[in-house]
């Protein structure tokens, strides 16, 4: 989603140090500095870098960090390691697939940290269509869509489903990049809403909410996700929103109708052929069906975050499940383990039902990874004991 102009939706200073320690040479600032950018960045007088620039940020931290990373390497299994009597599991072997020769080889390792992110959500009607060419999850927007859709000045149709910020980038995009196309944004709600990033609603997203957070009971957890649900889920930047009204009332005055809002639309079929896609949905305000046909559907549909379960389920019997059949996970993330177990496995970024909204986005990354080293830290025997090793970070 790295659509020129669109921002990143979290203030620069949640990078990957600076609320855990505003003097490490990784903060975003430093970043700016050492590109010389850092002047005007301050003219900018906006705390949202693009998604662009957040990204090359991200790159040249990595570029620093070359002697701890491997790339191209995609892990398939993390399988036991047992001790001389074969009663714990001492260590645990991480076997991966080098994607450049398919070659497999394995780490051992005490401790494995779990943060593969999330994966494209395609509901139940669209499975099956991963591989379309006219149904894009915008996950492969920016891949798929000048690919196949290569007249700029052709007046295409896209279905947008969602209502999210992925659809309205998506949205956006489409009606910048094609001027005469038509873009039909099908959402369930009965409005587009904006995003509720107010100061107190803010607060929840500090590491200082996960602690209260997670003391709560099952039941209230699922009621604050839910009153929190505006702050992150099916809503949109106010900027953004203000942008595609715009639009709708440019064109309105040249009684144009690029952008076709469709509220009250729940997706129920999606029909692709050499020539068209189509949407069939439920129109949830009228108690009626209906079809919409186009070039392309995009789905906005979101990510799913269990990708992680099947690398673990070798493990499955030594690891403590909750009553939803979720990993459970202690205050600092670690999954709580059966005597079985010594080595320890942290998860980052799966923990939003027990930890707290904030899980599944940048805004605690660094004071996360913070508590999770400590814990490593505090556990380990030989290696892990040389704190100084990362003092410098
Ligand atoms: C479109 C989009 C926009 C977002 N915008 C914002 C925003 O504005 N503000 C905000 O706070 N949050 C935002 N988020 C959420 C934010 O991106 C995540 O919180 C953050 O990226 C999570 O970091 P991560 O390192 O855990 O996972 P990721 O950044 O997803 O990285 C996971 C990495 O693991 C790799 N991987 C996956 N499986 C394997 C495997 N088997 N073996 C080896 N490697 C593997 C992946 O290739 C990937 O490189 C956004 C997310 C998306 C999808």
């Amino acid at each position: 989603m790295l659509i020129p102009g669109m921002q990143l939706q979290v203030p620069f200073f949640r990078d990957l140090a600076t609320v855990r320690n505003p003097q490490s040479p990784f903060t975003f600032l430093n970043y700016l500095k050492s590109k010389n950018r850092l002047d005007q960045f301050i003219n900018l007088r906006n705390f949202y870098p693009t998604r662009i620039e957040y990204h090359d940020y991200l790159s040249w931290v990595c570029e620093k960090l070359t002697h701890v990373t491997r790339f191209g390497c995609k892990v398939k299994l993390i399988t036991p390691i047992w001790d001389k009597k074969g009663k714990t599991i001492e260590k645990l072997e991480i076997v991966y697939e080098d994607e450049r020769d398919e070659s497999v080889g394995s780490y051992i390792a005490e401790n494995v940290v779990i943060s593969l992110g999330g994966e494209p959500y395609f509901p139940a009607c669209a499975k099956g269509f991963e591989d379309n060419n006219r149904v894009i999850h915008t996950a492969s927007l920016l891949e798929k869509i000048p690919k196949h859709f290569t007249n700029l000045s052709e007046n295409y149709h896209f279905i947008v489903v969602g209502s999210g910020q992925s659809a309205g980038e998506a949205t956006y995009y489409l009606l910048n990049q094609y001027p005469n196309a038509k873009v039909s944004l099908c959402f369930r709600n009965y409005s587009l809403h904006a995003i509720d990033n107010s100061p107190f609603v803010n607060q929840k997203y500090h590491q200082s909410s996960v602690a209260d957070f997670y003391h709560l009971s099952s039941l209230s957890k699922a009621k604050a996700l839910q009153d929190l649900k505006a702050s992150n889920y099916s809503v949109m930047d106010l900027d953004l929103l203000n942008e595609l009204f715009k639009v709708q009332y440019d064109d309105s005055l040249q009684q144009k109708e690029r952008l076709n809002i469709c509220a009250g639309l729940s997706l129920e079929g999606i029909i692709s052929t050499d020539s068209y896609a189509q949407v069939d949905a439920k129109d949830l305000y009228n108690e009626t069906t209906t079809s919409i046909r186009g070039d392309a559907i995009i789905l906005a549909t979101g990510y799913k975050q269990d990708n992680y379960k099947e690398i673990l389920s070798g493990l499955d019997e030594h690891l403590i499940k909750d009553s939803a059949g979720e990993y459970l996970a202690s205050k600092n993330y670690q999954i709580q383990k059966h005597p079985s177990m010594q080595a320890s496995i942290y998860l980052q970024g799966y923990c939003e039902h027990s930890h707290g909204p904030s899980d599944s986005t940048l805004a605690i990354m660094s004071t996360r990874a913070e508590l999770i080293l400590e814990a490593i830290l505090n556990d380990s025997s030989s290696f892990m004991k040389r704190k100084e090793y990362f003092n410098e970070a």
